[in-house]
């Protein structure tokens, strides 16, 4: 049974006295957050309102109460509305045209996603002081598990998001919206029940009650196109699925049938994942025998660095260093770091540098048991690989190993093997 110390006022954070309170008996705010349970719940989904707009409105008071679109750019939709511009039926992904049609006296702001990169980081770090588990979804959402974090924080989780809440408020300027429950799947819905500023809770004992009467479409993965083989069965409620017999469901949707089920029961055992930032890529391979020629372990090394690039490119990063690493046959590691390169994804241009480490290093009488070469001050891609007056050959290189790239792609990894891969196999 909950007692009133459970609840408290989102703005001063004032426990409330008693459950029958409806303003705060300290600072008279009418945002209280009183909820049978709250104070089993750990799992939390923090989406920001409106982000992209609510900075360009933060940063420009001009702007501040005029409905704002940021949008534009390459694909002319709408990435943003604020929500003046909502309520003129302005919605995300929007062509563009047709939200000026909606609400032509709307404010149309680029978007500045560096920018917003920024804020996002800065949001991210509050998180992580409260808990390492912070799984981002995106740049302005994420998932915390702030289980087992009462004592640390003197306070159940739902006073720690609250407060968190009010911090990004008062040094970002931005507002939030908590949903709080007890796993991923309900703690992203509950936070879209009340946005902007919400703080919405599900949970255990009301979850199926909560769901019964919910379109099938708010469970993650339920796209258009399963909606659609759902209704064909006559099914657009959760309540339907939470009822329906085990083989008719499979009928209509396959293999998902189990997740489907339980996540229509408020089950989800999916863990809140922290992403671990990376911070070098690199790869590395031991040989059957010692190798000390030169040629031998050139040929090994533009393959490596090929793999490194390919892992770079698929992860969205480009590099200013490149290290090699080689063990000689009496198990000593050299690693040798060339830092201070002009950014770069390309297998040719990490291949180059280490390729010169690597000739030096040939010079001793040494046989070698291990090669690897590595990624290892990883930044944005966007200025990669842009080519200069003293080196045009940068943007040749670039769009061969693009063209290499697709066609690995369509047909598969050892469709195309460059000269240099080929004289070893
Ligand atoms: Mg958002």
């Amino acid at each position: 049974m909950t007692t009133a110390s459970a609840f408290f006022c989102r703005d001063c954070l004032t426990v409330c006295k008693t459950d029958e309170e409806t303003r705060c008996s300290h600072c008279g705010s009418p945002r209280l957050l009183k909820h049978q349970g709250l104070e089993t719940l750990s799992i939390a989904h923090i989406d920001c309102d409106a982000f992209y707009a609510s900075i360009e409105k933060r940063d420009n008071p001009e702007i501040m109460n005029k409905p704002v679109i940021i949008g534009g750019g390459k694909r002319g939709v709408v990435s943003t509305a604020c929500y003046l511009a909502r309520i003129r039926g302005v919605r995300s992904a929007m062509p563009m045209f047709k939200a000026r049609q909606l609400c032509p006296e709307a404010v149309v702001v680029p978007p500045n996603i560096d920018k917003y990169k920024v804020v996002s980081r800065e949001i991210r770090q509050m998180m992580l002081e409260l808990t390492p588990l912070v799984e981002p979804l995106s740049i302005d959402e994420a998932f915390l598990d702030l289980s087992g974090t009462e004592r640390l924080h003197h306070g159940i989780p739902a006073l720690t998001l609250a407060k968190l809440a009010r911090r990004i408020e008062n040094e970002l300027n931005l507002t939030v919206s908590v949903g709080l429950s007890y796993n991923k799947f309900l703690a992203k819905v509950a936070s879209d029940l009340e946005k902007p500023r919400g703080f919405s809770v599900i949970t255990r004992e009301e979850a199926v009650s909560f769901l019964a009467d919910k379109p099938v479409g708010i469970i993650y993965g339920v796209g258009p196109a399963a909606q659609e083989r759902l209704a064909k069965i006559g099914i657009t409620k959760i309540k339907q699925i939470q009822l329906a017999p085990l083989d008719k469901l499979a009928g209509a949707i396959g293999n998902d049938v189990l997740r489907l089920l339980a996540l229509s029961r408020g089950e989800d055992k999916r863990r809140v994942e922290p992403v671990h930032e990376v911070k070098s890529i690199s790869n590395e391979t031991t040989f059957e025998t010692d190798i000390s020629s030169y040629e031998e372990l050139e040929t090994i090394l533009w393959r490596l660095s090929e793999k490194v690039s390919q892992r770079m490119k698929h992860a969205g990063f480009a590099t200013t260093s490149v290290t090699l690493k080689l063990k000689d046959n009496k198990f000593q590691t050299i690693s040798r770091v060339r830092s201070g390169l002009p950014p770069t994804q390309l297998a040719a241009r990490i291949f180059d540098v280490a390729r010169q480490i690597l000739k030096k290093e040939c010079e001793k009488p040494r046989a070698y048991r291990l090669i690897g070469v590595g990624a290892t001050e990883l930044c944005d891609p966007t200025e990669a690989d842009q080519g200069d007056l003293a080196d045009t050959t940068v943007i040749k290189t670039a769009q061969m190993e693009g063209a290499i790239d697709s066609l690995r792609q369509k047909f598969g990894a050892n469709a195309i093997k460059k000269g240099i891969s080929l004289r070893r196999s």
